[in-house]
């Protein structure tokens, strides 16, 4: 896909969540969160569900979690327009309840759609809503800060997935924050295993398991696979192995 045509799908996307009545937080909320970011990205972030701000504006994270969301990309150099942002459901739960299984079951297509257009090498979850999604049965206390293969169901196969906690979290407890910051910094790290893994992934004699944690750094395969393709969207601009930054 182009960028272009990624960027269609996800705007396409956007466009079906603004008027979607597929399950009933839709009577509630005032406004839809689709998520925003650049189709070029290989990095997708996925929180739990819109609070009151992101209901009040379409944009995900940008009340206090956000902010905070915001100081741990500064902290790495990243920046939110380089990466895309979503949640797991797309509209607000009344008074910020945890999402129902329904209504994440009603929303998944969604996501399913936006990592199928964005073809992220690595998904960082963001709380324990999005890491059931990657990898159902995970304890975010055990998983937090490692990076896995996700669960085969997760409509995700060329992704890897890293795990943390909820931003919100952090803003509740201070023991929380220092973890998160400690996450954040093995982000970038992350995105270069998952890129090298991702692009040794024709080569059969190294799978790597769902759900179990994926050596860091990477080990280096030396097949030929591991060269980007002319197709690979912005990762053929880019060596594959020792780029931290994103663009
Ligand atoms: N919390 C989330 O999980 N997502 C948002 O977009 C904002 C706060
Ligand atoms: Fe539709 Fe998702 Fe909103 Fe439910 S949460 S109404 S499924 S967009």
């Amino acid at each position: 896909m182009t960028e272009a045509e990624r960027q269609a799908a996800l705007d396409a996307i956007g466009a079906e969540v603004a008027t979607c009545t597929r399950c009933r937080l839709h009577q509630t909320r005032t406004k839809s969160v689709p998520g925003e970011g650049t189709a070029a990205t290989e990095v997708l972030f996925v929180g739990e569900g819109p609070g009151f701000n992101e209901d009040q504006q379409g944009r995900p994270f940008v009340g206090r979690a956000g902010d905070f969301l915001g100081k741990m990309l500064d902290s790495v150099c990243w920046k939110r327009e380089e990466v895309f942002i979503t949640n797991v459901v797309k509209c607000r739960p009344p008074e910020n309840r945890d999402p129902e299984p329904d209504e994440i079951a009603a929303c998944a297509p969604y996501l399913t759609r936006q990592i199928e257009a964005l073809d992220p090498a690595l998904v960082v979850t963001l709380g324990r809503f999005s890491m059931a999604r990657f990898n159902p049965g995970a304890r975010i206390g055990q998983v937090h800060g490692t990076l896995r293969a996700p669960h085969q169901d997760a409509g995700a196969p060329d992704a890897l997935v890293y795990f943390m906690y909820h931003p919100a979290a952090a803003l509740r407890d201070p023991t929380t924050a220092a973890l998160s910051l400690k996450d954040m910094e093995g982000v970038p790290q992350a995105l270069l295993d998952a890129r090298k893994i991702r692009g040794s992934k024709a080569d059969p004699a190294d799978p790597v398991p769902a759900g179990e944690p994926v050596p860091s750094p990477a080990p280096t395969v030396t097949s030929q696979s591991v060269e980007p393709t002319a197709t690979d969207g912005i990762v053929a601009e880019t060596d594959p192995t020792d780029q931290l930054g994103l663009f």
